[in-house]
Parts: structure tokens; sequence; C-alpha cells
């Protein structure tokens, strides 16, 4: 672990907003389950994905391919409440937004998605094309700019089948040494490779997982495994890794324990950031 990183207990998130000045360098994840975290940035707090639900059930995503869910979240949602934005990779797989996500997004602010997402979730959602922008602001807080960057959910020419996916950059004043960057669920191609070229990124956020579907599409994969993730580290260079999505479901193909060892033996193993469920960790950005 990296000196400059500190985990602490869940009841510590809300320690950032009493020591927020105008400059924000250090933010903190908690790491919920799945692809959900919620990101404290001074006053804000941003939530990846919302999946609330209770493990067990099994969810449909399409073209015949199914999974079910293994672990319900850490943390309840009244426990992370008030959350004021959400960045929603893609609305139409219940791995990124279940039901009981679904039901609280009223609740939780600025719903910043993909433009087909925004128009099915309707409410105000701002929906992104690749590379376009919003800015979150409120009185009193540091503007944050979202860019929103290309993610291919599949294998070469999935994409009309699959559906839109986005990934998210972060930026705000203060940050000392780049983006915050969230790759939403993606595989390694040249959308992804254009972050590295366009965005100097500080802390990348990485959906891993290795998701297959084998009696659909054999070993084709969905998202990145942690080769793969490691292969677009050599190019982001990012000073912070924190991987989510790469436990709690059946389709994650990926075992958690293999993308361990994968990255302990490759030039990022100080730079990556394991969670424990329910487990927050502070970078500095
Ligand atoms: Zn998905």
């Amino acid at each position: 672990m990296s000196p400059l990183c500190f985990v602490y207990g869940t009841q510590h998130c809300g320690a950032t907003r009493k020591r927020y000045d105008a400059a924000v360098s250090l933010v903190r994840i908690l790491y919920v389950g799945g692809p959900t975290a919620v990101i404290e940035i001074g006053p804000w707090r941003l939530i990846t994905d919302p999946t609330f639900d209770p493990p067990g059930k099994r969810y449909f995503f399409g073209w015949g391919t199914a999974s079910r869910k293994l672990h319900g979240p850490a943390v309840e949602f009244s426990k992370l409440a008030p959350i004021d934005a959400v960045l929603l990779s893609h609305d139409h797989h219940a791995d990124n937004l279940d039901r009981t996500g679904r039901e609280l997004l009223p609740q939780m602010g600025a719903v910043v998605t993909t433009e087909a997402g925004a128009r099915r979730l309707g409410a105000g959602a701002r929906g992104l094309a690749p590379w376009g922008t919003t800015v979150l602001e409120a009185d009193g807080r540091p503007p944050i700019e979202i860019t929103a960057t290309p993610s291919r959910h599949g294998p070469p020419g999935s994409g009309p089948i699959v559906g839109q996916v986005i990934g998210f950059s972060l930026k705000w004043e203060g940050q000392l040494h780049g983006s915050l960057w969230l790759s939403g669920d993606t595989v390694l191609f040249g959308g992804v490779r254009d972050v590295a070229r366009r965005i100097r990124v500080s802390t990348a956020v990485l959906n891993l997982g290795g998701v297959t579907f084998p009696w659909l599409s054999g070993p084709l994969r969905y998202t990145l495994n942690a080769d793969e993730a490691i292969e677009l580290c050599r190019e982001i260079d990012p000073r912070s890794i924190v991987p989510l999505h790469f436990e709690g479901w059946k389709h994650f193909r990926e075992p958690r324990d293999t993308a361990i060892r994968e990255f302990a033996a490759s030039p990022f193993r100080d730079r990556i950031h394991w969670l424990a469920r329910g487990a927050t960790i502070e970078v500095e950005v």
C-alpha cells in the first residue's frame, strides 16, 4: 500500500466535509460492492453505478445472457446518503443498476449517464456522448467538470448489441497530479487508449471482472481482466489504481485472487489498492 493511502472504517466517511477548503486534493473512495462506490470530493458525495439489491436473484442481460448476484451491498444506502450525483456508466444492465439502485435514483441528485440512458431514465438525467462534458455546480462548492470517455463493453462490433456505455474523467480545482478517471465497463480498445493520449490521469478506477458468457461467445470478454488492465495502466500510468466490478456476480469470471496475483507481479503492485467491501481509501489526486 502506498504511504499516501489510508484505509478507514465507514463510520468516518463524513470527515472530509469538515476539513474541506477551496482546493481539494484528497478524495475518499468507499467500496460498497460490485461496481458501486461512493467518492467524496470535498463536500461532494458521488456514487458510481448504484447496486443495492440483496444477493441470490438471477438477472437477464439480453441475448440469452444471465447471471446471479452473489453479494449484497456492504453498506445500506441510508448510511451513504446524502448523495449529490450518480456516475452511471450504463443503465441497462442489472449488475450496474439493479432494481433497488433504480428505485433510489430520485434520492441521489444529478444522474450523469449515456445519451441513450438519459432518454430511458428521463427525470433530468444528463446524457453524454464520449468526450461530452457537464459540470456539477452548487453554492459554496468547487465545480466538478465531468467528461465522458469511450467504453466498449464487449468484442469489436458489439457496441450496437451491447448498447452505450461511458466512463468518466473528473476534474476540479486543487488536483495535484491529474484527473480521477473511471473506466466504466469496457475492454481494452482504441477508445480507452485515447484516454491515455488525451487525459493526464492521477487515479484510475477500473471495472475488472473478466466477464465472459461462454455458451454465447466463448472466450470473448465484455470487461477488462487484470492482464488487459495492466496493459492499459502501462499507457495511462496512473498514480493510484482502485479496482471495482471484480466480485459479487457469477459472470465475473476472473477470480479476485487471480487479479490480485497478476497485479502483484506487475509494475503497478504498489499503486493498486484492493479494498475490502465496506472499506474506504483516501487517495491524493
Ligand atoms: Zn454492463
